[in-house]
């Protein structure tokens, strides 16, 4: 059974004059460790398609399912970045990093009782994506792309089976985005993990993803499925 399934899912925001359908009926099947590109015009769906999958959304009909559990409130196994790094001003980049793991249960519980796990997990996410000596900095000290850097080891902290990622790369520039197509491979690599990455860019989705689904215009629907079977190390 695939790891993520949408079955005949469809999403509607508001209700009579105000209803504005979102999403077609979608029927997806994602295997564990699968990397997934969703490409698709602006407003077709795809921002929506992640809030369905975390939970952060109720499907209009149809059902979604993560991990053999039905979706129907926001889920805790997911990591997720956003096109924004929403960084916390006021904290380090390691104490950034480390939020999930004061949050999240059942982290927040073994955190509090020993904090030192934790703090090297973050250390050795940082020193993966090239931000060895910056842990102490504060955000606004960092690039755009540190920040980003610092928002997918955050996003991975407490070990997320699931990725979801929404245009995280989306405000930078093109050498900036390069690079970091690369550390998100690389931080892949360390422990496959399952990704939906959502994107406007088809190199980018090329670039990192074995399957792309391709979106119509809204509402959305899949038109196109491809799948790359790339060699894996
Ligand atoms: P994408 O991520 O592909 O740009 P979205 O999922 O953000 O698309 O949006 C899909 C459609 O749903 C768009 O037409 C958008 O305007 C609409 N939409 C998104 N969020 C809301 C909302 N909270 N209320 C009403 N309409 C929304
Ligand atoms: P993106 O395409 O980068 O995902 P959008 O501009 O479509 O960004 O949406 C940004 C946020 O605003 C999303 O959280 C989306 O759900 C919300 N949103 C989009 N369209 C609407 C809308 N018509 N009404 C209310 N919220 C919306």
């Amino acid at each position: 059974r695939p790891f993520v399934e949408l079955d005949r899912v469809t999403l509607t925001y508001g209700e009579g004059e105000e209803a504005t359908p979102a999403l077609d009926p979608t029927s997806l099947g994602i295997a564990e460790g699968e990397f997934v590109a969703v490409v698709g015009p602006s407003g077709c769906g795809k921002s929506s398609l992640l809030k369905l999958v975390s939970g952060l959304l109720k499907a209009s009909s149809g059902n979604v399912v993560v991990a053999a559990q039905e979706v129907t409130a926001p889920i805790k196994i997911v990591g997720m970045a956003f096109q924004n790094p929403n960084l916390l001003p006021w904290r380090s980049t390691l104490r950034n990093v480390l939020l999930p793991a004061e949050i999240v249960q059942p982290h927040r519980a073994r955190y509090r009782r020993d904090k030192a796990p934790y703090v090297e997990r973050a250390r050795q996410l940082l020193r993966t994506v090239g931000l060895e000596g910056f842990e102490q900095k504060l955000p606004w000290q960092l690039s755009g792309g540190m920040q980003q850097r610092a928002s997918l080891c955050r996003a991975l902290m407490h070990e997320p089976s699931l990725l979801l990622l929404d245009e995280p790369f989306g405000a930078l520039d093109a050498f900036t985005r390069e690079e970091l197509w690369a550390v998100l491979q690389s931080l892949w690599m360390q422990k496959p993990f399952t990704v939906i990455l959502v994107t406007h860019d088809l190199r980018e989705a090329l670039y990192l993803a074995d399957t792309i689904y391709v979106m119509s215009a809204r509402p959305g629907r899949i038109l196109l499925r491809k799948n790359f079977d790339l060699p894996r190390p």
